[in-house]
């Protein structure tokens, strides 16, 4: 399947190309044609599954085949929950309107007003704001809604959760009633089937399960930090939440035994576990983490291979696994038997790569966290799905002209 198939013209497939994207998502596959045809359409997938280019890229194929915007109106508008989502929407919206000739604008309080007025005079086509700050300029007659051909309700949830209900219902009340209607959400809760009801027509419904390579009952995250500051984190993240057990992953035999040292210097007690250890050893170790003797474990992914504790509440990924498929097996050693888990890992700017091959494994992005204390000095980017290296990328293409 490709962007073209599903109806995009060529300004918008050498756009999302040009960003790398090599096909469409399972919810943009299904959600791009529906949307084109005009429906009304409710859609539920995880977060990090590519909604809002599901959304975005056939709002830009309809309005650019209509005509101009006037004065002081919109065309779409997409209401998101907040300030930073407005901004990363409204960017997502030039990168892939970049060869069309349409108009954005990223609308949101804490800023002065002044611009974002100045920057609607002339109207826009595409409007992505918060409620709050919509409805105040909407008050003082900087922006009218007659024109609004599609509304955009993004992560529809946290909207909800954030008590945006009033003023997403007075919006909806202004809108023309015939706009398309879309509402976009990682869940759909009562409270989003509610807010659905008075804004959606008849609508169409998508909803992605949550990818199997994930079990839902391992919570995943990510914590970006820096290279050096990894054993520091780990140490303060044992303390802090008084982990009662943990399965560390290492890459290197030398790096586990430097890293139980680093964790002894702090007062934590913890062995390394890898092939440099005689057997007898090792099954011992095994039975002392089993059996709770032992609460941290430092091991090589080789090692820990055969490892097979029932009710492993927690991993730790201290290097990020290679290749992808090492990391679902990996994070599959938590929540046995359907006791919960989690599985944490570690990422710094030097794990980029690895990290998009785990993602598009994974079919989504793994949650964020930071860490008060170890925010990264170099920043992690935003990974692409359906990445594919380099070197396979090329191959691919020698395949095809070979053909
Ligand atoms: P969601 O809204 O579902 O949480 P986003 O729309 O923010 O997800 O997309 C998550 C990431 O995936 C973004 O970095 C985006 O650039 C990337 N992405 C979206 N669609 C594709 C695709 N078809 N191929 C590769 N990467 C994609
Ligand atoms: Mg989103």
């Amino acid at each position: 399947m490709s962007f073209a198939k599903l109806g995009l013209s060529e300004a918008l497939s050498k756009a999302v190309a040009d960003l790398g994207y090599q096909k469409p998502t399972s919810i943009q596959t299904k959600a791009i044609p529906v949307i084109l045809q005009g429906q009304d359409l409710i859609a539920a997938a995880q977060t990090g599954t590519g909604k809002t280019a599901s959304f975005v890229l056939p709002i830009l194929e309809k309005l650019q085949r209509g005509k101009t915007q006037k004065k002081k109106r919109v065309r779409a508008l997409i209401l998101v929950p907040t300030r930073e989502l407005a901004i990363q929407v409204a960017e997502k919206v030039k990168e892939y309107g970049q060869f069309t000739e349409l108009t954005s604008l990223a609308m949101y309080g804490g800023v002065d007003e002044k611009a974002q007025k100045q920057a609607l005079i002339d109207g826009v086509d595409v409007l992505v704001a918060t409620p709050g700050r919509l409805l105040d300029m909407y008050g003082q007659r900087a922006v009218y809604f007659e024109e609004i051909e599609m509304l955009v309700l993004d992560e529809a949830d946290r909207m909800l959760d954030m008590g945006f209900i009033e003023s997403i219902n007075k919006i909806i009340d202004r809108v023309p009633t015939d706009a398309q209607c879309l509402l976009f959400s990682a869940t759909l809760s009562h409270k989003v089937r509610d807010l659905a009801k008075t804004a959606v027509n008849d609508p169409y419904e998508i909803s992605i399960a949550a990818n199997q390579a994930s079990k839902s009952n391992i919570e995943q995250w990510l914590i970006t930090v820096d290279k050096d500051m990894k054993s520091a984190l780990l140490s303060h993240l044992i303390k802090e939440n008084q982990w009662d057990q943990a399965l560390i992953f290492i890459e290197t035999k030398h790096g586990a035994a430097k890293l139980v040292s680093q964790l002894e210097k702090r007062e934590i007690a913890a062995e390394a576990f890898h092939s440099g250890r005689s057997q007898e050893v090792r099954t011992r170790l095994l039975e002392d983490f089993k059996n709770g003797k032992i609460k941290y474990l430092v091991a090589t992914g080789v090692a820990a291979r055969g490892i097979d504790i029932e009710e492993l509440s927690r991993v730790v990924n201290y290097d990020l696994p290679f290749p992808a498929d090492e990391y679902v097996h990996r994070i599959g050693r938590t929540g046995r038997a359907n006791a919960s888990g989690e599985a944490i890992s570690f990422v710094s700017k030097d794990n980029f790569k690895n990290l998009c091959m785990i993602e598009s494994r994974l079919g989504h992005l793994i949650e964020r966290r930071e860490v008060e204390g170890f925010q990264p000095r170099k920043p992690v980017p935003i990974s692409i799905l359906n990445y594919v290296p380099k070197h396979k990328r090329q191959k691919e293409e020698q395949e095809n002209q070979d053909k």
